[in-house]
């Protein structure tokens, strides 16, 4: 650890890990579940977004001080049909139930082509790519989808239905690290609202509702309504749509709309519900589907400045493991605070 100037810190991501640890440890989640969500909280500053990095401390403990969410949960995981698997957070953090259910899933994509784990009574999964990646860093292909609070507008709607509901998707790439990309519903995320509300400046296009209903890039006014519009108009609201289904219907979770409780806590974080389908292309009967993945990565990379979707997060890496992370201050100061 070192101090770069007045205001900021340099972390390892090490150093990262262990103070994630010794923050969820203090809040009385035991030592493996403190480990599986420390480690959640430094793959999101190494490869972004960091948004769901050491910023979610603050928050992850807010969840559990209020009694929102369970330090202790002793989740489990049961399969109910051949390719699905179910799970049931004891209204702990998800990534402790998808720790539990991880090698089960695969090897039930293995033997059925395609299965589904489903989750419901859990609390926030962070950035859904690695939900996604790990599944393809074991060769399968993956889909996750999770819903959240109420945030995103139906097209043409003047009141939220839908999370900021974000999907993943990840392949294996031959010869390199897999494909993987997530995205949320909004056309905006929340924290670029904020930021741009902080910054004093309007947003580069119309991104959420104003309090008369009516489209802005002013973001004040959207943090007042907290009214997001969906990627894409009506193709955007669709896909929301779908992951309100795959996600809090499918998992028997809690509805977009449902997250009244989290209020009476006072609390920030989300409680939706999942699913996370592995498919394993070996099962397809295509031997060369390495090969058209190659096939369609190399038609975009050198086409302008086209990347391969989630590509991105490589650059973070690479710089984040040779210089490790700046965090500022202030978090700092909160977080020791939590340790
Ligand atoms: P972005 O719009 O920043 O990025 C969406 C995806 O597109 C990323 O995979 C990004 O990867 C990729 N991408 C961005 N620009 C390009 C480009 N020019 N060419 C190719 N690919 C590109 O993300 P969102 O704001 O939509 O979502 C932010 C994160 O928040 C996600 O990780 C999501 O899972 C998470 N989230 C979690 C929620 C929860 O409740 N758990 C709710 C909502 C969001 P890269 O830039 O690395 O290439």
């Amino acid at each position: 650890m070192h101090m770069t100037d007045d205001s900021t810190t340099t972390l390892s991501l090490d150093e990262v890990r262990g103070l994630a640890r010794s923050v969820f440890v203090a809040a009385g989640v035991d030592e493996h579940g403190s480990a599986v969500l420390a480690d959640l909280v430094r793959m999101s500053e190494r490869d972004g977004p960091r948004s769901h990095g050491l910023r979610m401390l603050p928050v992850y403990a807010q969840s559990f001080a209020s009694g929102y969410a369970n330090p202790a949960a002793n989740p489990s995981v049961e399969r109910i049909a051949p390719g699905v698997l179910r799970g049931d957070g004891d209204n702990g953090y998800y990534q402790i139930v998808a720790a539990k259910a991880r090698n089960e899933l695969i090897e039930m994509a293995r033997e059925n082509g395609v299965a589904a784990f489903s989750c419901a009574n859990c609390h926030h999964l962070g950035a859904l790519r690695f939900d996604t990646g790990s599944l393809a860093e074991a060769g399968l292909v993956a889909l996750g989808v999770v819903n959240s609070l109420s945030m995103v507008v139906p097209q043409g709607g003047v009141r939220p239905v839908f999370g900021t509901n974000p999907m993943s998707f990840a392949c294996p790439r031959p010869g390199g690290e897999p494909v993987v990309w997530d995205q949320a519903s909004s056309m905006v995320a929340l924290m670029d609202i904020r930021m741009a509300a902080a910054e004093g400046h309007d947003l580069p296009r119309p991104a959420g509702l104003d309090p008369e209903g009516q489209p802005t890039r002013d973001p004040n006014a959207i943090l007042e309504t907290r009214s997001l519009l969906p990627f894409g108009e009506h193709k955007g609201a669709a896909i929301a749509f779908l992951i309100e289904v795959l996600g809090a219907a499918l998992a028997g979770g809690t509805l977009s709309v449902d997250n009244a409780k989290r209020e009476a806590h006072g609390a920030l974080n989300i409680k939706g519900g999942n699913t996370l389908i592995a498919i394993d292309p070996a099962r397809f009967g295509n031997e060369a589907f390495g090969e058209y993945v190659q096939r369609i990565c190399g038609e975009i990379e050198g086409n302008g400045d086209a990347r391969v979707p989630g590509d991105g997060r490589l650059k973070n890496r690479a710089a984040a493991e040779a210089d490790g992370v700046s965090v500022t201050a202030e978090l700092m100061a909160q977080l020791r605070e939590l340790q």
